[in-house]
């Protein structure tokens, strides 16, 4: 078949997914529109790609409809990926990330529309908030808060989610909707509040590691380019599959025990100290991946503890530039 260059539109593209997202779909041939705020996004993301002839950034906060006309012909694909998705930086302005979610999304369907452009929605295992089913299956309704601390993004992203399947049902719209389970890796902010960037840096600075609660709460990470592969696998599927999918791993282990494994990488004298355990934190967490093992043929590639080495290697990195001393 013949190679087909498509035009791609990202938002929160200069963020820790998007700008991976960008640079997969640079590297592939394609045309890719960036749109950021650069409220946690960050331009040193995208400057790598600034000579780059098929690339394009316009800042633009989602909350506001866009109207912008590529340069590089009619738009045929959108990730809508805007919204921190730490804890930590979300809820710094709950309302603000609620319009992001929100309408965020619906200016981006109402874009999409007008563009009879195909949509894809990074959502989120949030939408199941703290879980009563284990593991986690994409029929399962999910237990949230309305009212606590996460509920802005939480609540948002389901709402979200809402918006595209009514798009869906009631225009035809082209939708995917993905849900990812705890992306790390490179380009994490290390100010990001995030469990893997904090423990990296407070084992590599010696400091103690924070621990909230018990520890005893599980994630299960999944590394970012296996979550990209997961979800360039989506948009690549027929219309009548919309999803939702879940892109996660199934390894799934404590907050101790990675304490635990990135001391061990580090070679870190850090101390673990335990701190109270934040509202409505959810409890366990990993996801059911027989659908994206099925429809998308996917599933994650990259072992656990390489992808902590790769992303401790980004960090030191950065630490030896100078660019982390005093952040945490
Ligand atoms: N966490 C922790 N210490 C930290 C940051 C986070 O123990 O310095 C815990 C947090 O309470 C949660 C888990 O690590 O149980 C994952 O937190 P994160 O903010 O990375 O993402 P979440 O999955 O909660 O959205």
């Amino acid at each position: 078949m013949e190679y087909q260059a498509r035009r791609i539109l990202i938002t929160g593209g200069a963020g820790f997914l998007g700008s991976h997202l960008c640079e997969q779909l640079l590297d592939a041939g394609h045309h890719v529109i960036c749109i950021d705020n650069l409220t946690t996004g960050s331009s040193h993301h995208i400057d790598i790609f600034a000579d780059n002839p098929r690339f394009k950034f316009i800042q633009h906060d989602v909350v506001t409809p866009l109207d912008v006309h590529s340069d590089f012909g009619p738009i045929d694909e959108i990730y809508n990926c805007a919204c921190p998705a730490s804890p930590l930086q979300y809820q710094k302005n709950p309302v603000q990330t609620l319009k992001t979610n929100v309408y965020g999304a619906a200016n981006m369907l109402e874009y999409s529309r007008r563009l009879n452009a195909r949509i894809l929605q990074t959502s989120t295992s949030e939408v199941y908030g703290d879980p009563e089913v284990h593991p986690q299956v994409e029929k399962y309704v999910g237990h949230v808060n309305t009212l606590g601390i996460r509920a802005c993004y939480e609540e948002g992203k389901r709402a979200a989610e809402t918006l595209f399947i009514d798009y869906y049902r009631q225009y035809a719209l082209r939708i995917k909707i993905a849900r990812l389970f705890n992306v790390y890796g490179p380009r994490m902010q290390i100010d990001d509040g995030r469990v893997i960037p904090n423990f990296i840096h407070q084992a590599l600075l010696d400091q103690p590691i924070t621990i909230y609660g018990d520890g005893l709460q599980t994630r299960s990470f999944c590394y970012v380019t296996d979550t990209i592969r997961g979800l360039l696998s989506l948009m690549a599927t027929g219309d009548d599959f919309i999803g939702p999918v879940n892109i996660g791993s199934t390894h799934e282990i404590t907050i101790a025990e990675l304490a635990e494994t990135l001391i061990d990488i580090i070679g870190s004298k850090s101390s673990l100290i335990f701190k109270p355990k934040p509202q409505d934190d959810p409890v366990r967490r990993r996801p059911n991946i027989d659908l994206a093992r099925e429809k998308l043929n996917w599933a994650p590639a990259i072992p656990f503890r390489e992808g902590l080495q790769n992303t401790v290697a980004y960090f030191e990195q950065m630490l030896s530039a100078g660019e982390l001393a005093n952040a945490v």
